[in-house]
C-alpha cells in the first residue's frame, strides 16, 4: 500500500515550533512514521500554480512531505471564504456567522479540483488516499471523475452537526453528494455520524444499512473514529519541560498562586467570552479566590483575515481589560493574556504547572489541548480537567468535571469546585481519563481508520467488479529534493 495523506495545512516536523492547530499536530508524528506521502498547501499563492502546483517536496520520515502553491485567483474565495466562511461555521452550528458568496462557493470547487489533477501524480495502482478535513469536501469526487479507482477515504476533524443546520450551507445538497464518492467517511463522535446518515437520508432520500450509504457513485462506509495523542510522548515531555525557562519563569512567578490555564486557537467555537466571565464570576463569588487563583489564557491568533474573528479578538481584549480592570491589585493580575504560540514541549511544561485545565468550547470536533492537558499532569499530585460537554473529547474524558459552557454560573462554580478538589479524588478522575487516553492513541486512530478504508475497498471490490484503467500520471518536473515518485 501507497498511503497518500491529503490537508489543507501540513507541518514540519520542528518541535520547536508551535503547531498551528490539531489536525496538523495531530497528523505529523503517525505520518512521519507510517512512511506515507502526506499532500498540502505550501501556505503560499501562484498565478502560474495551475501548470505545475508542487513546490516543494521534501523527507518526512519514512515518507515525504509534497506542498503545492494554490492558485491565487481561488485561494481567498475558497479559504477565508466558504470553507471558513460558510462551512466552518455551519459545522460549528454557527449559521449566523455564514457569509458566502456564489464566487466563493465557486472557487472552493475550483482548488477541490485543482487538487484532484495534482494528486494524479501520486495515482499509482496501489495508492490509497486518504483525505482530510473541510477544506476538501468534493475531492474525492473530483478524483473519480478523473478516473480515479483507488480507495479514498475521508475524515472530519470537525463536528458534523444536526440535518437544519447542514441546510444553512449553500450548496449543502450538491456537496454532501459529492462527498459519497469517498469510499470511508469517518467522524469524530456518533452524534455527528448519526447527524450525517439523517441528513443522508431524509434529504437526500438515499439508502443507509449498518453505516453504509448507496449512492450513485456506490457504497459509502460511515463510523466513527475518535482522534487521539501520544499520550506517553506528552507526559515524557511535559516532565523534562519543567526546567525550560517559560516554564520555570511562569514557576517562579506564580509565588504559591494556583494557576488555571487556557489554550486555543482564537475561534469563535471556543467559547472563550463564556469562559473568561465565568471567571469573573468566580472572583465576584468568592473573593477569596482573589490572589489565590490565576487564568492564563493562551489564544493563538487565527483567520485574523476573516471580520468574526477581527471582531472576536476586539471583544475578548475589552473583556479581559476590564475583568483585570475590576479585580486586578497592584501586585497581582488576575488573568494573562498571551495572543501568541507556543512549542508543544513548552506546553507541555505550562499544562503540567496548572492545577486547572479549562477547555470550555461552544461545539468542537474533538479538542486535542484536552486530552494533552491529562497527559502532562504529574500521575502523583494531578490537575483538574474542566471540559465542556460539548467538545468531542467528553465522549471519553468523562471523568473531567464536565460543564455546559453556556452557563456561566455554572462554569464559576465548578471552577472553584475544581480548585479545592482533594488529591485522592483527582487521582481517581485523572487515571481513569490516562486509561481511555491510553486505549485510543493517535497511532491507534490512524492504524484503525486505514484498516477500515482495505475493508471498504474490499467490499466495494465484491459488490463492483467493473476496475477502470488507472489514470495518467503527470509528468514529473525537477523538484528541490532528491524523493522522487
Ligand atoms: N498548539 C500549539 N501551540 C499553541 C497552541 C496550540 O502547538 O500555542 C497545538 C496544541 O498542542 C494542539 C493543537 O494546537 O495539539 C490544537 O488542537 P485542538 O484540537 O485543541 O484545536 P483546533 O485548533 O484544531 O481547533
Amino acid at each position: 500500500m501507497n498511503l497518500v495523506v491529503v490537508s489543507n495545512r501540513v507541518a514540519r516536523g520542528k518541535a520547536n515550533e508551535p503547531m498551528t492547530g490539531g489536525l496538523a499536530a495531530a497528523l505529523l508524528p503517525v505520518v512521519e512514521k507510517s512512511g506515507a506521502i502526506w499532500v498540502g498547501s505550501s501556505g503560499r499563492v501562484r498565478e502560474g500554480a495551475q501548470k505545475e502546483p508542487f513546490a516543494e517536496i521534501e523527507a518526512l520520515g519514512a515518507g515525504a512531505l509534497a506542498m503545492l502553491d494554490l492558485p491565487a485567483a481561488h485561494y481567498g474565495g475558497y479559504y477565508e471564504g466558504f470553507a471558513n466562511s460558510a462551512l466552518w461555521p455551519a459545522l460549528h452550528s454557527r449559521t449566523d456567522l455564514i457569509r458566502a458568496s456564489q464566487e466563493d462557493y465557486l472557487s472552493y470547487r475550483e482548488v477541490n479540483a485543482f487538487m484532484a489533477r495534482a494528486l494524479l501524480r501520486f495515482a499509482k495502482p496501489e495508492a490509497v488516499f486518504w483525505v482530510q478535513d473541510y477544506h476538501f469536501l468534493a475531492l474525492g469526487a473530483e478524483l473519480r471523475d478523473l478516473g480515479v479507482t483507488q480507495p479514498i477515504g475521508f475524515f472530519l476533524h470537525t463536528p458534523w452537526p444536526a440535518r437544519a443546520v447542514i441546510g444553512g450551507v449553500p450548496h449543502h445538497r450538491e456537496l454532501v453528494e459529492a462527498m459519497l464518492a469517498y469510499d470511508l467517511i469517518g467522524f469524530q463522535t456518533q452524534d455527528d455520524c448519526e447527524n450525517f446518515l439523517s441528513y443522508v437520508q431524509s434529504d437526500l432520500g438515499l439508502g443507509v444499512q449498518d453505516g453504509v450509504v448507496a449512492s450513485r457513485h456506490g457504497r459509502s462506509h460511515v463510523a466513527v473514529f475518535p482522534i487521539g495523542i501520544d499520550p506517553e510522548k506528552f507526559a515524557v515531555q511535559a516532565a523534562k519541560a519543567v526546567s525550560h525557562p517559560d516554564v520555570s519563569r511562569l514557576r517562579r512567578s506564580l509565588n504559591g498562586e494556583k494557576l488555571a490555564i487556557g489554550v486555543d486557537r482564537l475561534d469563535y467555537s471556543k467559547g472563550l467570552v463564556n469562559r473568561i466571565n465565568a471567571f469573573d464570576e468566580m472572583w465576584t463569588l468568592h473573593p477569596a479566590l482573589r490572589r489565590t487563583v490565576s487564568l492564563l489564557q493562551i489564544a493563538t491568533p487565527s483567520r485574523g483575515a476573516i471580520e468574526a474573528y477581527g471582531n472576536l479578538q476586539n471583544e475578548l481584549a475589552k473583556l479581559i481589560s476590564d475583568v483585570n480592570g475590576r479585580h486586578g491589585e497592584v501586585d497581582w493580575t488576575p488573568i494573562r493574556y498571551l495572543n501568541k504560540g507556543f512549542s508543544q514541549t513548552v506546553l507541555a511544561g505550562l499544562y503540567r504547572t496548572a492545577q486547572v485545565g479549562v477547555v470550555t468550547p461552544l461545539h468542537d470536533g474533538m479538542n486535542l489541548v484536552a486530552k494533552e492537558y491529562v497527559a502532562a499532569q504529574n500521575p502523583a499530585d494531578p490537575g483538574v480537567l474542566v471540559l465542556s460537554k460539548f467538545a468531542g473529547a467528553a465522549n471519553e474524558l468523562d471523568t473531567a468535571l464536565l460543564v455546559n459552557p453556556h452557563d456561566i454560573d455554572s462554569m464559576a462554580r465548578t471552577i472553584a469546585t475544581a480548585l479545592s478538589m482533594p488529591l485522592t479524588e483527582r487521582r481517581m478522575r485523572w487515571e481513569a481519563m490516562m486509561a481511555k487516553l491510553r486505549a485510543g492513541t493517535i497511532q491507534q486512530w490512524f492504524a484503525d481508520f486505514v484498516d477500515a478504508l482495505e475493508e471498504a475497498q474490499s467490499d466495494k471490490a465484491a459488490t463492483e467488479p467493473l476496475v477502470p484503467e488507472p489514470p495518467t500520471l503527470w509528468p514529473l518536473r525537477s523538484v528541490n529534493s532528491s524523493t522522487r515518485f
